[in-house]
């Protein structure tokens, strides 16, 4: 039997990498008018970061980590986020003595070992985005504007944003210890799985999907009601801020973080396109975080978007592959003519192409079909004798004879 790829992890084909690119790229150029910065950081961490940082009552840490002994003895983990490494190498680089405000994002994969479905893979991909030295709404308010305008700028349909405080460590621990006192008194009718969270981390009993706990969490206190004047302020200029920006959001008092160090603002952007999975990216406040690893005692906000889930919905609205022109050169005389005004194409950034096989015109304009060419270059020996080609639009059919002299301009202002 032949050797397949491991379950969860998925080739990225020839013919998926097109919208791969038109992601990266969008993301990218938004990042710029933002100021980011780019970094790469390694996909193997120690352990311990990702226990430190996500909690080791979470799924993520108890039951979804790659996690093994290297040949030194070393408990090494693929990372199953990115941010506890972004933050440990800020940290480590000391990039935060340098500047006090770091606006950082990198691209890349992300290991759990879930149970794989469609758009949920254990090798997924995220865009990930880290503000770190700074408290104010306002930089809360960039990291959703930039994920909102990647996501709009991609086309994406049905797009919504929900938004929720989870308040500060202060206002967080009084409402903690009521939900605490609420899933006591309600202890028996929980899952197994909440009854343990309940004690641990009972907050995450709202991230449960099981019928009757969620039932029985309709009723709990919220934490909405526990804020404190810093907080409920904090969240009314960020709402306000939203409001002059024209991106439409709900208040959704549900919406809770599974990693520990959230607080304050946190938020998801849902696309109704996806049906049940319907998260399209998500992020917030996770202040204290560089201080649980060891680093400076710095707030930071972030988001991450993930890559997969977006080509499923995009992978509706794709078009086919395309290339500028095709080259349809008839004899060795004419592909050699060719040569010096494809160097031009080419490092102008246009997509030319040629084909590699000596056919005749029919068989090349078939193939310039099956390519996508929105123009196509015929040069033939009756063509190479009065020294000018044909330029046909693939689109509207029209063609125009023009002469050597000209070819080069021609196509630049037709084609570029
Ligand atoms: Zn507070
Ligand atoms: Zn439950």
């Amino acid at each position: 039997m032949s050797i397949r790829a491991v379950r969860g992890f998925k080739d990225v084909l020839p013919d998926e990498i097109e919208l791969w690119h038109r992601v990266e790229s969008i993301a990218r150029s938004v990042f710029k008018s933002f100021a980011l910065e780019e970094m790469r950081i390694p996909l193997l961490e120690k352990t311990e970061i990702f226990t430190r940082s996500i909690g080791e009552f979470t799924d993520i840490v108890e039951k979804e980590m790659y996690t093994f002994t290297d040949r030194s003895g070393d408990s090494l983990t693929l990372r199953p986020e990115a941010t506890a490494g972004l933050v440990r190498a800020v940290s480590e680089h000391k990039l935060l003595a340098r500047s006090s405000i770091l606006k950082l994002f990198t691209i890349g994969p992300m290991f759990r070992h879930e149970r794989p479905q469609k758009g949920r893979l254990r090798q997924f991909h995220q865009i990930n985005v880290e503000v770190m030295g700074t408290k104010t709404p306002p930089s809360d308010v960039e990291v959703i504007w930039m994920a909102w305008e990647i996501l709009e700028r991609l086309g994406l349909r049905g797009l919504s944003l929900e938004i929720n405080s989870l308040g500060c460590p202060a206002c967080r621990a009084i409402y903690r210890n009521d939900l605490k006192k609420y899933l006591d008194g309600i202890f028996q009718d929980l899952c197994r799985d909440c009854q343990r969270r309940s004690k641990l981390n009972p907050l995450r009993v709202f991230d449960c999907k099981n019928e009757a706990c969620r039932k029985i969490m309709a009723n709990a206190p919220l934490n909405r009601e526990y804020l404190c004047t810093e907080c409920v302020n904090h969240l009314e200029k960020v709402l306000s801020f939203l409001k002059t920006l024209k991106i439409p959001f709900v208040i959704n008092p549900y919406l809770v973080r599974g990693l520990d160090y959230y607080v304050m603002t946190t938020f998801e952007m849902v696309s109704s396109d996806l049906g049940a999975q319907s998260t399209v990216a998500a992020g917030g406040r996770y202040d204290g975080l560089l201080k649980a690893l060891g680093g400076p005692d710095l707030p930071g906000v972030g988001m991450a978007i993930g890559i997969d889930r977006l080509l499923l919905l995009l992978e509706k609205y794709k078009e086919g592959p395309s290339i500028d022109l095709f080259i349809a050169a008839l004899g060795t005389k004419a592909r050699e003519e060719v040569l010096p005004w494809m160097k031009h194409w080419r490092r102008q950034g246009l997509t030319v192409q040629m084909s590699y096989e000596d056919r005749g015109l029919k068989a090349q304009m078939k193939q310039a079909g099956r390519a996508g060419a929105s123009y196509v270059l015929i040069l033939g020996e009756e063509e190479l004798h009065k020294k000018q080609v044909v330029l046909r639009n693939m689109i509207n059919h029209d063609q125009h004879e023009i002469t050597f002299d000209d070819v080069i301009s021609a196509v630049d202002s037709l084609v570029g």
